[in-house]
């Protein structure tokens, strides 16, 4: 499958790499659109000390499930969804207190996690396991839904 690989500032390479497939509670998806936020652009002229290169970019991930690893329920191929870009753990006093937005833990996909500029992704279990996963309604478009973190930021930022 093509990849956009992030190497250092200014080196982003399209190239090939194996498709991946998904391993216990995990997901594959199909990416049907990632789009490219302020963020994005900072990493290909600054790089990120979150992400430790070679690393797929790509946080605005919206795309169809086509496998599932073993121990995931509820999601089936074929569903449409979209995805989180920063990952809470889950498990800090703040995650605790409800406020993950604010986790001092976060993981993000395309900086620990390879991300969606890719035909496909492994939506990682520590996205599963905060409910990460969200399901498109109908209705919806994948363009659309992938924007939903940069709204999100919007939002908070209000
Ligand atoms: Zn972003
Ligand atoms: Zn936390």
């Amino acid at each position: 499958m093509k990849v956009a690989r992030f190497y250092a500032p200014g080196d982003v390479r399209i190239e090939q790499a194996p498709e991946p497939e998904p391993g216990p509670d995990e997901l594959k998806l199909r990416v049907r659109n990632c789009s490219a936020c302020g963020t994005d652009l900072k990493i290909y002229r600054h790089g990120h000390h979150h992400i430790d290169p070679p690393r797929v970019l790509g946080h605005e991930i919206a795309g169809e499930v086509v496998a599932t690893g073993g121990g995931t329920t509820g999601f089936t191929p074929g569903d449409r969804v979209q995805v989180i870009a920063a990952i809470p753990c889950g498990e800090c006093a703040v995650c605790k207190r409800g406020r993950p937005s604010v986790c001092p833990d976060q993981r993000s996909m395309g900086y620990h996690f390879d991300g969606g500029f890719a035909e496909h992704v492994i939506v990682p279990e520590n996205v599963l396991r905060v409910d990460g996963v969200t399901a498109i309604p109908d209705g919806v478009g994948f363009d659309e839904a992938s924007v939903a973190e940069p709204l999100a930021c919007v939002l908070n930022g209000q």
